[in-house]
């Protein structure tokens, strides 16, 4: 997140909600309704006296999903590691207090020898640019055979080979798996998706996940644009679950926790359906344009924050 928001609580926008209700309604018939279970154990929440400062599940062999533990940072991100046979990509290095890079050199030393491979190159690139997902990143840079990628939308455009940003998706091939990268910016001006078409996930950063959306007023149409993009992609690509970088929200509908909240007791899974595209872009369509004031979905809530510079 890092909104740098504090205003007021929400006041749900009924209208807007309806509208997306409605559009939500018409995408059930589409693909993926409902939530996919990815994970088979629960992520740590805080709410034990200890747990580690870092959690790794896999989705396969070649997929790791990283969780940075609350009890270092509040914002409490998820990062993810992607093995393809020539090159691996960490997506975030993590927040401020994080312990990040042991435990991406212990992934990359079990996959090696798993592979009975001496090496691999990795490349370390950002869901977006704000600094709860790039603290790690002076680890990164003097470790060997890493490539750590700017944090500007040109670098970003310039490393992925995208002529046209933001309207291109690009393609970056870890070898046999073909990643798209899709430039999002709204959330802050850098912010890429990742699309995996091996598993058919989404790696969705901070402009979709089961939180506060934060979008600055000035870059609400940027970021109607990206969704609306997004959705375009959506409707050529199969998406079994959308996973983004935080947990806000409780299993209760429409309840997010506290702001810098301490511990996520009964938190709302990582995973959000492919339908949470369409609710997303339905939703996007009310004026939003009053910091503070937040449009409240069951699983996320899109929250309008004053003016950035980027
Ligand atoms: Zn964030």
């Amino acid at each position: 997140m890092a909104s740098g928001a504090k205003s007021g609580r929400r006041s749900v926008t009924a209208k807007a909600c309806l509208a997306a209700g409605a559009l939500w309604a018409s995408a059930t018939n589409a693909q993926g309704t409902a939530a996919p279970h990815l994970f088979p154990e629960k992520w740590i929440d805080g709410t034990q006296a200890q747990e580690p400062v870092t959690q790794v599940q896999a989705l396969d062999g070649d997929t790791f999903v990283i969780r940075q533990s609350v009890k270092t940072n509040f914002e409490a991100p998820f990062l993810y590691l992607l093995f393809g046979r020539d090159k691996a990509l960490l997506l975030d290095t993590g927040a401020e207090g994080g312990v990040i890079r042991p435990t991406i050199d212990r992934l990359v030393t079990e996959w090696l020898a798993a592979h009975r491979r001496a090496d691999i190159p990795l490349i370390v690139a950002h869901s977006h640019a704000h600094g709860d997902h790039i603290a790690g990143d002076a680890a990164f840079r003097e470790r060997p055979g890493t490539t750590v990628v700017g944090l500007k939308p040109a670098d970003v455009a310039g490393f992925f080979g995208i002529g046209k940003w933001p309207e291109e998706v690009g393609r970056f091939d870890l070898g046999g798996r073909t990643l798209s990268i899709i430039p999002t910016p709204g959330h802050q001006a850098a912010a890429i998706m990742i699309y995996d078409s091996r598993l058919k996930i989404l790696l969705s950063g901070d402009t979709l996940y089961p939180g506060r959306l934060y979008v600055p007023v000035n870059f609400m149409a940027d970021d109607r644009a990206s969704i609306d993009r997004l959705a375009a992609f959506a409707t050529r690509h199969p998406i079994r679950a959308a996973l983004g970088a935080h947990i806000e929200m409780t299993r209760t509908p429409g309840r997010d926790y506290e702001r810098e909240a301490p511990m996520h007791p009964d938190e709302h899974p990582l995973e959000l359906p492919a339908a949470s595209i369409a609710e997303l872009q339905a939703g996007l369509k009310a004026p939003l344009d009053v910091p503070g004031q937040p449009q409240v979905h069951d699983h996320f809530i899109i929250y309008p924050v004053p003016p950035r510079p980027e």
